[in-house]
């Protein structure tokens, strides 16, 4: 899946609000599992500067799923493009998420 968007900039593999890892594994709860923040992109004096980090849509990451969501076939996630956010209390959750 190429249009992996993600909210969470802080995130090692968020490059342009945009996911760059090979796979990520979203839990049967809908978090996301592999969101790994890291202190040095955390409120950064250089924060600004990551806003115009273009998005990179080059890397397919495979993403492994236990979500009962009408996109999950055999553990894998089907659609064209899912949207991870913080939501709530949560710090990284599938918003594309529909129950099946
Ligand atoms: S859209 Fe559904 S199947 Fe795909 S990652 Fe999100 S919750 Fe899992």
């Amino acid at each position: 899946m190429k249009d992996l968007k993600c909210g969470l900039k802080e995130c090692r593999f968020n490059k342009g609000y945009s996911c760059c890892a090979d796979c990520i594994t979203i839990c049967g709860n809908t978090d996301c599992e592999s969101y790994e923040p890291l202190e040095d992109k955390r409120g950064s004096l250089f924060e600004a500067a990551d806003e115009f980090v273009p998005a990179n849509y080059s890397v397919d990451t495979k993403v492994k799923c236990d979500a009962d969501c009408v996109f999950n076939k055999n553990h894998i996630c089907v659609s064209n493009g899912i949207t991870v956010m913080g939501e709530g209390e949560k710090e990284a959750v599938c918003l594309t998420f529909i129950k099946d």
